[in-house]
């Protein structure tokens, strides 16, 4: 391992002085730490920002919710205010990694863990997104976790988080400081596709530090619902995942929302889906056209091909589930944690 400076900063401006040019800061560093061990990063500089004044759940006067970006998974699930005003964040919290790992994960750095395919972790292989300009071992090896969404000649990866995909859906902002100053990303132009770029995850510029997260408020998403399919019962990342809201009147679709995860390089709003689902009825015929016509430019492999059908009939099961109003009840037999 490459040898690196460790300092603990107190406060954000103390943070963003020691970071440096090619330093990380350090959260729950369950993501880091691996790759720090395996090699797949190295750094100057590691900058502990535990202690930073970033820990805050607040209600926002507009009826929004700001999340500091030091808040643990688990805190962030458990909090009043998400359960109510989010309980599809809540859900996509609770689905992901385990009991252990949410006690120690951030807000921040689940926004920023890195793809999960297995090329990247494995120093033998090209892998664009590692080392710029190697290839892409996924697109002719193993290619079952490949995204079907958005991808590029230079990388077939998907985004593994679960909370970003509720996020997607509800056009959330990242706040965050840097050398010139704070800025907003909106959540949309946070994460990237790969493009011929697949080393950059993130518009994040070098040195910046997410100090939050704001949710605007969305009366639609206290009716919403996060699921994700996966090969093992629990902790396993999502093979595909919907984050979804939806209000009907009248037997026709008023407001939805929905965003996938496991289909592409970022969490993916189903815009195209949501466009052709309002003023629609609330059919499972109207839900398959409006998920078959976000899926047409989608493009499989022989491996990742069962992605499409799968996709297609967990948005279908969801937007029927909220219909039906049946979705506590599903949270009741599956106590709670996916
Ligand atoms: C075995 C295992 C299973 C998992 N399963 C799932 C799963 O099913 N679903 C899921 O969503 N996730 C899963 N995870 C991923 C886990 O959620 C992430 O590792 C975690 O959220 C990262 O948060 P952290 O605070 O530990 O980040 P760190 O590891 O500390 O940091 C990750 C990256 O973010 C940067 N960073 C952190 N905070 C900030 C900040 N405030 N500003 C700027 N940069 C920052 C760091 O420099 C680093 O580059 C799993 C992880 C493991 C180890
Ligand atoms: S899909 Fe992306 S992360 Fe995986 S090997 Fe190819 S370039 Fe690397």
């Amino acid at each position: 391992m490459k040898p690196f400076t460790f300092e603990r900063a107190q406060t954000v401006p103390e943070a963003l002085s020691l970071i440096g040019a090619d330093g990380a800061f350090l959260a729950g560093g369950t993501n880091l730490v691996d790759h720090l061990r395996l090699g797949i990063r190295e750094v100057d500089a590691l900058v502990d920002i535990r202690r930073l004044d970033l820990t805050e759940i607040t209600g926002t006067e507009t009826g929004g919710v700001r999340i500091g970006a030091l808040v643990r998974n688990s805190d962030l699930a458990a909090h009043p205010l998400i359960r109510q005003r989010f309980p599809f964040v809540a859900e996509a919290l609770l689905s992901g990694a385990s009991g252990q790992i949410r006690n120690m994960a951030t807000t921040g750095g689940n926004l920023l863990q890195r793809t999960r395919c297995v090329y990247f972790q494995d120093l033998t292989t090209p892998c664009n997104k590692r080392e710029p300009g190697s290839g892409c071992a996924a697109l002719e090896g193993f290619g079952r976790y490949n995204a079907v969404l958005g991808t590029s000649e230079a990388c077939v990866a998907v985004h593994p988080s679960d909370l970003c995909v509720p996020l997607a859906a509800l056009d959330a902002e990242v706040l965050v400081e840097g050398p010139s100053g704070p800025r907003r990303i909106p959540f949309a132009a946070f994460h990237r596709l790969p493009g011929d770029q697949p080393q950059l995850d993130t518009t994040l510029r070098p040195g910046e530090l997410i100090v939050a997260l704001e949710l605007p408020p969305l009366p639609l998403a206290q009716r919403s619902t996060y699921r994700k399919v996966r090969e093992r019962a629990s902790y396993a990342f999502a093979l595909v995942s919907v984050a979804a809201a939806l209000r009907v009147e009248g037997g026709r679709v008023a407001d939805v929302r929905i965003a996938l995860g496991g289909a592409a390089h970022r969490p993916w709003r189903a815009a195209v889906a949501e466009a052709a689902l309002i003023g629609q009825p609330d059919t499972a015929d109207a839900f398959t056209a409006a998920i078959t016509a976000e899926l047409a430019p989608a493009r499989t492999g022989p491996h990742n091909a069962y992605k499409l059908p799968l996709i297609r009939n967990t948005v279908v099961a969801v937007l029927e589930e909220l219909r039906n109003g049946t979705t506590a009840r599903r949270r009741a037999e599956q106590g709670g944690e996916g």
